[in-house]
C-alpha cells in the first residue's frame, strides 16, 4: 500500500536518543547496522507495552509513533515465528518492533472494537475506520485487515487531520512552474491535471491547489475518496462507488449546486473525462489526477479514451506529471562528481530546454551534485535521506500546443515542443533540484527513467528512453498503454550510469 504521500518542507531533526533496540532488528539493512539505534521514548514505551503484554498501550504507542515520524501507514504482520511492526516513512517501511504471537489475538481485537469491526470473524478481509486523538492531534486511520498463512495481518492508513497543508512552493513547485500553475489557477475555467503513479503526491498537490483557490467568493466542491483533509469552507463529499455514487455521479450532481471550483478525486473512464470536459466548457474550474507517467502522456491517455482532440486541447488548460524524490539529508551529505558519461546525459537532459531567469546552464558544465552519506548520520537515523521533495513537469495548453495536437503530431514531438514553450521536464526538474544539492541525482533517474533494454534498439535519444509511444494516437486498449514506462531503474542501476 503506497498512498499519496506529500513532500515534507525541511522538519527540525528529531533528537537522537542513545538507548539501543531491546528487539533487534530481524533484518537489518546494511545501513541500519551501522546507524544508531532508531529508538525515541515512544519507541521504548512501545517495547515496555509489549514487555508487560498491555496491549492498549501497545496500540496506542505504535499510533503515536507512526504519527512522530510522520509515517504513512503502519502495518501489523504475523510472520512464521514472531510478529512484526513497520511503519512506512517517506516511501519505505523499517521494522520498528517485534512481539511474540500470543500478543496478536489481543492486538487484532482491539483494534477491530476500535474500527468497528467484527471481531469474531477473522476468514475474510475487512476494512475499517478509526477516528481519534492521540495526544492533542485528531488522527484517522483506515484500518484494513487480511487473513493470512500466519493469522491475521492488520494495516492502518495514517491520515493525520491536523497536518497543515504545504503551499505550492512549499511542495518545490517553484519559478517559472509556480507563474504557470498561479496563472492556470487564476482562470474562471478549465480543467487542471495532476499525473503520476501511485504514492507521487496528486492529491497533496491539489490540496495545495485549495490553499489558493478557498476563498468566500467561489463554491469550491470536491469529491474524493478517502477525504485525507478537511479543510474549512470546502464542501467535500465522500464517493461511494459500491452504491453507484462515482466520480462522474459525483461530478454531474456538482453541476447542479452552482459550482465555481469542482475537484475530482481520480479521472479513470471515459465518463468522468466528458463530464469534466462539459464542466470545463460551461464555465468551471476542474481539478482532478490521472494515472499517467507524462504530462504529454496524459494527452495520449485521453486521446486513447476516445475524446476528440479539439475537445481536450479546449478544455485542458495545464498538465502537472510528479514524483517524489526522497530529500538529501542536509547534515551529512557528500559530494558527488559524476561521471564523463554521467555529465554527457545530464547536458543531453537539457538539449531542448528553455533558460529561464535565475537558471545558470554554465552550472551544468561542472556540475555539483551531492549523494547521502554512507551510514548517514543520527540526524536522518543513518539513511542519509530525510524527507521527500517533490519533481515536477508542467505542461501549458498554450496555442501552440493546441495546433500541434489538432496536428495529430507524436507524443514526442509534443514532448520537444512543451519543453521549446517553456516546459521543464521531469528529468530536468530533478536535476535542478540535485544541483541544489536537495536530492541525489541516482533518486532523480530512479523516478525519471526507464531502464534501456537491448532490445530498445530503433533510437537512443533521451525521449525516446523516457519511454514514449511513437505517436499521439495510439491502440485504444488499455492493456497495450505503456503503463509504468517511467522508473524501473533501480537507484544501482542509475548509478552506475552516472557514476560509472
Ligand atoms: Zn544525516
Amino acid at each position: 500500500m503506497t498512498p499519496d504521500a506529500q513532500p515534507t518542507p525541511q522538519t527540525p531533526p528529531t533528537p537522537p536518543t542513545a538507548a539501543p533496540a531491546a528487539r533487534p532488528h530481524a533484518q537489518p539493512t546494511p545501513q541500519a547496522a551501522q546507524a544508531p539505534a532508531a529508538s525515541s521514548l515512544t519507541a521504548q514505551k512501545l517495547r515496555n507495552a509489549i514487555i508487560s503484554g498491555n496491549i492498549p498501550d501497545m496500540i496506542e504507542s505504535i499510533m503515536q509513533y507512526a504519527l512522530d515520524k510522520g509515517a504513512s501507514d503502519i502495518h501489523i504482520e504475523p510472520n512464521r515465528t514472531v510478529v512484526r511492526m513497520r511503519v512506512r516513512v517517506d516511501g519505505v517501511l523499517q521494522i520498528i518492533v517485534e512481539y511474540p504471537h500470543n500478543l496478536h489475538p489481543g492486538v487484532v481485537s482491539k483494534i477491530k472494537i476500535m474500527s468497528n469491526l467484527k471481531i469474531d470473524e477473522s476468514r475474510i478481509p475487512q476494512d475499517g475506520r478509526i477516528s481519534t486523538f492521540i495526544g492533542e492531534t485528531e488522527v484517522d486511520l483506515r484500518v484494513s485487515t487480511l487473513p493470512t498463512v500466519n493469522g491475521e495481518k492488520v494495516v492502518m492508513r495514517v491520515l493525520d487531520k491536523s497536518k497543515k497543508i504545504p503551499t505550492l512552493d512549499q511542495l518545490g513547485i517553484t519559478g517559472r512552474n509556480l507563474q504557470r500553475f498561479m496563472a492556470a489557477l487564476a482562470e474562471p475555467n478549465g480543467i487542471i491535471l495532476t499525473s503520476g503513479p501511485t504514492g507521487s503526491g496528486k492529491t497533496t498537490t491539489m490540496y495545495s491547489s485549495m490553499t489558493v483557490l478557498n476563498t468566500p467568493e467561489r463554491n469550491v466542491m470536491t469529491f474524493e475518496d478517502p477525504i485525507e483533509n478537511q479543510m474549512e469552507g470546502l464542501n467535500q463529499s465522500q464517493i461511494r462507488p459500491h452504491i453507484n455514487y462515482t466520480f462522474a455521479a459525483g461530478l454531474r450532481t456538482a453541476l447542479r449546486q452552482d459550482p465555481d471550483v469542482i475537484m475530482v478525486g481520480e479521472i479513470r473512464d471515459r465518463e468522468t473525462i466528458d463530464i469534466a470536459i462539459e464542466a470545463a466548457l460551461t464555465g468551471h474550474l476542474v481539478l482532478s489526477t490521472i494515472h499517467t507517467n507524462s504530462a504529454v502522456q496524459t494527452i495520449t491517455r485521453i486521446l486513447n479514451m476516445k475524446v476528440p482532440d479539439f475537445l481536450l486541447s479546449a478544455a485542458i488548460n495545464l498538465i502537472i506529471a510528479q514524483r517524489l524524490a526522497r530529500r538529501l539529508c542536509p547534515h551529512c551529505k557528500v559530494a558527488a562528481p559524476p561521471s564523463e558519461e554521467g555529465k554527457k546525459i545530464i547536458q543531453k537532459a537539457f538539449e531542448h530546454f528553455k533558460p529561464y531567469p535565475g537558471f545558470d546552464m554554465g552550472l551544468l558544465n561542472d556540475p555539483v551534485f551531492y549523494g547521502p552519506k554512507q551510514g548517514g548520520c543520527p540526524q536522518c537515523e543513518g539513511k542519509g535521506y530525510k524527507g521527500r521533495c517533490g519533481i515536477y513537469e508542467i505542461l501549458t495548453m498554450d496555442q501552440k500546443m493546441k495546433a500541434s495536437i489538432l496536428e495529430g503530431l507524436p507524443a514526442y514531438e509534443l514532448h520537444r515542443i512543451a519543453q521549446e514553450q517553456g516546459m521543464i521536464t521531469l528529468e530536468q526538474d530533478g536535476i535542478i533540484k540535485a544541483l541544489d544539492g536537495d536530492t541525489s541525482l541516482e533518486e532523480v533517474y530512479k523516478l525519471v527513467k526507464k531502464k534501456q533494454t537491448p532490445n530498445a534498439t530503433t533510437n537512443t535519444s533521451m525521449s525516446n528512453m523516457a519511454g514514449f509511444t511513437p505517436s499521439v494516437r495510439g491502440t485504444d486498449d488499455p492493456a497495450q498503454q505503456p503503463q509504468d514506462d517511467f522508473g524501473d531503474m533501480s537507484a544501482e542501476e542509475a548509478m552506475k550510469m552516472l557514476y560509472g
